[in-house]
């Protein structure tokens, strides 16, 4: 493992934080120049969001040890990025088609992509994934339930990348609430080389507060410490966080019925209609649906946006979609 970490991080000495070296609260710190004005905001956040990984290790059932917080999953997957592939040398491997973040954090990082197709059935093409891993392929990107396919990945592949590849496994689980079956996190502990992406965004209701999280070993997990900003997640979003953890748990998962109903009712009113040529399975909460003429549904559907819009104050507009 450690082989893997890029040596100037692997040699890295982080900032030392005014609140890395004294955790008693009680105390009066005077060694961070904040103010005394202002409390609670006036005093810098904890940088390893103790309280909040607390809450986030009884919901998953995992130790506070083995989660990393970032701002958004997306911080997790420019840092896991930043932390194994030496740009210009290193290179990932991406199932294609799926999130496109993986392929901007690697060009931002100038780290080469080697792009697979998914099979005809949307699931990892075993045999063309393993083709073009080489010595230098540090990461492999996977995200199940995929997005834009919306459909789950098969475990028995997924589990046969991560015996047969000495980088590490990358299994973006942002729609995974969403999703008949259930999450690979119970099998972290018999490997070292999976990390799973999971986030606040979607299910849970927060893509405004921006909270993801990423699971992995002590080891993966603290060199991700290592490298981020010290003060990656600020106390609004924490505590914004913590309220929905202890108090909203049942209305998020209310919800994730209703929308799941929701769902279903879009699927049957699409098949009735002539445009559409097939709706895909989903085990999300979107869904991939193939036209028969995409372009003239896009432009009808633009046309008919842009009418609407145009008979609405601006006002409505932008409070409307805020609120949705
Ligand atoms: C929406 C989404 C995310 C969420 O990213 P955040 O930065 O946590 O908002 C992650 N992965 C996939 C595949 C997504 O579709």
């Amino acid at each position: 493992m450690t082989n893997l970490i890029r040596e100037n991080i692997r040699n890295l000495k982080p900032y030392s934080s005014a609140r890395d070296e004294y955790e008693d609260t009680s105390l009066i710190m005077l060694d961070a120049n904040e103010s005394p004005f202002g409390a609670p905001a006036n005093r810098y956040p904890d940088p390893y969001q103790k309280e909040l990984k607390e809450e986030i290790s009884k919901l998953k059932d995992i130790n506070p040890g083995n989660i990393f917080l970032g701002n958004g999953s997306d911080e997790a997957i420019d840092l896991l990025i930043r932390v194994f592939c030496e740009p210009g040398v290193d290179n990932v491997i991406i199932p294609q088609p799926t999130y496109g973040m993986y392929q901007v954090c690697a060009d931002i990082n100038n780290v080469k992509v080697k792009s697979v197709l998914l099979d005809d059935r949307f699931d990892i093409d075993i045999d063309a994934i393993k083709e073009s891993i080489d010595v230098n392929t540090k990461l492999i990107f996977l995200c199940s339930p995929n997005n834009p396919t919306s459909n789950l990945l098969s475990k028995d592949r997924i589990r046969s990348l991560m015996n047969d590849f000495s980088g590490i496994v990358v299994l973006d689980e942002a729609y995974i609430d969403f999703s008949m079956d259930q999450s690979m996190l119970p099998e972290l502990n018999q490997s070292n080389n999976l990390v799973i992406l999971q986030t606040f965004s979607k299910a849970w209701e927060m893509a405004g507060v921006r909270l993801g999280m990423a699971f992995g070993s002590n080891e993966i997990i603290d060199i991700m410490n290592k490298v981020k900003y010290p003060y990656n997640i600020n106390k609004l979003t924490s505590s914004f966080a913590l309220n929905k953890l202890r108090d909203g748990k049942k209305e998020v998962c209310d919800n994730i019925s209703i929308i799941l109903n929701e769902r279903d009712k879009l699927i049957q009113q699409l098949n009735q209609l002539d445009a559409v040529n097939k709706v895909y399975p989903s085990d999300s909460n979107f869904l991939l649906v193939k036209f028969n003429d995409s372009n003239k549904v896009f432009q009808d559907y633009i046309q008919v946006y842009v009418d609407s819009t145009n008979s609405l104050e601006f006002d409505q507009i932008s409070s409307e979609e805020f609120s949705h």
